[in-house]
């Protein structure tokens, strides 16, 4: 079988598609079937060079622009990503493996979605007049320079457009590299981009293994490093960036509780418990994986679960009836599987899944533990796959510093129907971003990030424009001036 995957060139730099075949191999696999279907190299550090020149070149004209001009650019861009939907879902179902009921419904469009409103934002950002008696003091809010995003694998196409968007909306260039696993949407929006009028240099794509990200975070031309990784590849870059005193945002991984309540609607209860673990196969990172059942729903919770799960369509996933597909990668299935493992030797009971699927590909069963406890593994660190650990409580007072006992702060959700605990709990969660009743929506007028080691920064809505830009005060004297001497 031949795919239609394979890029006309691993990178895309200054407006065009760059090769150089002396940099390291990186084969592209698609996950539903192990087959390698495109290759792309690592950049060498002559395509560094080459991105990081095109990219400080073309930053000084692109900020000249209005607002105006770059949002109608970026608004543009949207319209097309909107146009091509079909094509560039089956291309991130072909990169990532997840569904394309899934891909076809939340990457490009919500590339798009973020490519509109910060299109739509960019002439509205002002700097603010301050009245100091006759004197005063106007703000300037100026582009950072070079933007470095670095994405990763689970949402290519997602994580390019989200990073992109704002930096450029605010008259910043980008470098971008996506993950090695998931080399091919991203090159994708970089097209995109150019086509809809974004100068030459101003969007570019660079493939690359970690070395690559690394020589570009130190390399004094970058102004500011958008990292979407995972916490020990957070501490590395966010060390690296700070020796050159560069902005940063940081959005990594988490080990999220999802609380509900003996009160709560029982199927969005496990409508949410779904949607916070097995979309995309278990890989979100702000999946909430520590499911606190309080007692008195937790058997029926359970049943239900179960039920629901068998009707999960396990298969194809560029077939639109599929709605479970494989781990993107048979690395990232092998870690999954340690920690299943790991969950049956430290006496998690398994309900449901934690084996293999019979077929080619990199599929896992979803997979649930009941009865597991906070100390346990599998309660502690980040899967990054489709595992639920399933936690018992009594009353709000003991889950509450549970939920909170984690050294991640990404996201939180409650279902409950009491309306007070409801707003009091997400009050109480020490996370970036908190759902009741719902879990997982990310749209883009809303902001997104983590606390405590989930992340620094916000990536979606006005909250964003604050992580690419900064300002500069001008202070203006309207009388005579004394000095001292
Ligand atoms: P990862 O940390 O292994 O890699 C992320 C990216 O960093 C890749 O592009 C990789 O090549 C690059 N990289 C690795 N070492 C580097 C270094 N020393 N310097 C510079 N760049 C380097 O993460 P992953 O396995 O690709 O993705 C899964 C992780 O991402 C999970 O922890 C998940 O929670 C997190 N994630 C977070 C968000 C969020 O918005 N908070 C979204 C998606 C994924």
């Amino acid at each position: 079988m031949t795919y239609p995957t394979q890029p006309t060139a691993s990178h895309f730099i200054g407006g065009k598609y760059v090769e150089d075949t002396a940099g390291t191999p990186i084969d592209v696999i698609y996950p539903a079937t192990g087959e390698v279907i495109g290759r792309v190299h690592s950049a060498t550090p002559a395509i560094i060079d080459q991105a990081l020149t095109a990219a400080r070149a073309a930053q000084a004209a692109w900020a000249a622009m209005t607002g105006t001009e770059r949002g109608r650019i970026l608004r543009r861009a949207a319209d097309i990503m909107r146009e091509r939907n079909h094509d560039l879902s089956v291309l991130e179902t072909f990169d990532t493996g997840k569904p394309y009921q899934e891909t076809s419904v939340v990457d490009a469009t919500s590339g798009a979605d973020a490519l509109e409103y910060f299109g739509g934002m960019a002439a509205t950002l002002t700097g603010q007049h301050i009245q100091l008696g006759e004197d005063w003091v106007y703000t300037r809010r100026e582009a950072l320079g070079v933007c470095l995003g670095i994405g990763a694998w689970n949402y290519p196409t997602q994580i390019a457009s989200w990073k992109g968007a704002p930096a450029l909306a605010c008259g910043n260039t980008m470098v971008f590299k996506p993950s090695e696993t998931t080399p091919l949407c991203a090159l994708k929006v970089a097209e995109i981009l150019f086509e809809a009028g974004a100068p030459a240099g101003v969007y570019n794509v660079v493939q690359g293994l970690g070395d690559v990200g690394a020589a570009l975070v130190s390399d004094p031309r970058v102004d500011k490093v958008s990292l979407t990784g995972s916490v020990p590849t957070g501490r590395k870059v966010y060390a690296a960036a700070a020796a050159g005193i560069k902005h940063v945002t940081m959005e990594l991984g988490g080990k999220s509780p999802l609380i509900i309540f003996d009160d709560a609607d029982l199927e969005n209860a496990v409508s949410g418990a779904i949607l916070g673990n097995f979309y995309s196969s278990g890989q979100v990172c702000s999946n909430g994986t520590r499911v606190f059942v309080q007692k008195g729903i937790k058997d029926a919770f359970l049943a239900r679960l179960s039920e629901r799960l068998a009707d999960a369509l396990i298969g194809d996933p560029q077939d639109p009836a599929t709605s479970f597909g494989p781990m993107v990668s048979a690395r990232q299935m092998e870690i999954v599987q340690g920690y299943i493992a790991k969950g049956q030797d430290e006496g998690a009971r398994l309900v449901y899944g934690g084996d293999r699927v019979a077929r080619g590909g990199f599929y896992l069963q979803p997979t649930v533990f009941a009865d597991v406890t906070d100390d346990m593994t599998i309660a502690r660190e980040e899967i990054f796959g489709p595992v639920m650990a399933v936690l018992d409580f009594e009353d709000e007072a003991e889950v509450m510093p549970r939920a909170n006992d984690t050294e991640f702060g990404l996201a939180a959700g409650v279902f409950t129907r009491d309306l007070t605990r409801a707003h009091r709990v997400a009050a109480g969660f020490e996370a970036g971003t908190c759902y009741i009743n719902t879990y997982n929506d990310a749209p883009v007028e809303a902001p997104f990030g983590g606390s405590k080691q989930s992340g620094v920064g916000r990536e979606n809505a006005s909250a964003a424009i604050a992580h690419y830009s900064q300002l500069k005060s001008v202070y203006v004297r309207m009388g005579d001036l004394e000095a001292p001497f």
